[in-house]
This record gives C-alpha cells, structure tokens and sequence, in this order.
C-alpha cells in the first residue's frame, strides 16, 4: 500500500490518421500493467521525453485500460524500431507506423523482434 508506484508512458501511434498516444503502464513486480491511454502530440512528446522510454518485461492488459483513443484497438506491436503502433487484431501483417518496417506477427512472444543477421 505505501509502495511507491513507479509508472512509465510509452509512446503510440494510431494508423488512423498517424495520431500519437500516450500508453500508462504501472509497474507491478516484474510485470507492467498498461492501465490508461490518452492523445499526446508527437512534440508534447518529446518535450517530455516520452521516447526515451524503455520498458523491459511483461506487459498486460489492466481490466480497465480504455484502448487506443482513436481506433479503439485494444492491442498495440512492439517493432524493432523500439516503437508501438495499434494493432486491431484482424490481420497478420504488421506496418510499423513509425519507421515502416512490415513483418509477420507470427512468433512474437513479447521479448521483442530480433535484430536479424542469420537469413
Ligand atoms: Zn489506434
Ligand atoms: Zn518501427
């Protein structure tokens, strides 16, 4: 109870319209619950160093966590680029929104996308 809460914003943005949000996660041991979602401007964003955010480990769902502000979509990817896009779950094909990379979801296991090097 009088544990400081150690909370993180992560930084997404939304295929509709290419808009940026803002994701809360809160730390709950070695796990982070992603708990709110709410618009940033991209500037706003790097005003308050929303991109230098790193976050390592499990992420979940919190019950309540609203979705992306824009499209709804419940779900976001992690690309290489160390970045988050929505994801609306109705397509295996992934576009980063950020840097363009375009991958398979398949084998994602949440540690994130490898480097590559061994085709
Ligand atoms: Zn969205
Ligand atoms: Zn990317």
């Amino acid at each position: 109870m009088f544990e400081k809460m150690e909370a993180r914003v992560a930084l997404c943005k939304c295929k509709e319209g290419k808009r940026t949000y803002g994701i809360r996660f809160e730390r709950m041991g070695e796990r982070w619950k992603y708990t709110w979602a709410f618009p940033v401007k991209e500037a706003a964003a790097k005003r308050e160093n929303y991109d230098q955010t790193k976050i390592v480990g499990g992420i979940e769902p919190d019950k309540d966590y609203p979705g992306c502000p824009f499209c709804k979509a419940m779900a976001f990817v992690i690309c290489q680029c160390g970045k988050l896009s929505c994801y609306n779950g109705d397509d295996s094909n992934f576009i980063c929104n950020w840097c363009g990379f375009n991958g398979r979801l398949e084998g994602y296991k949440g540690s994130g996308f490898g480097s590559g090097g061994d085709i």
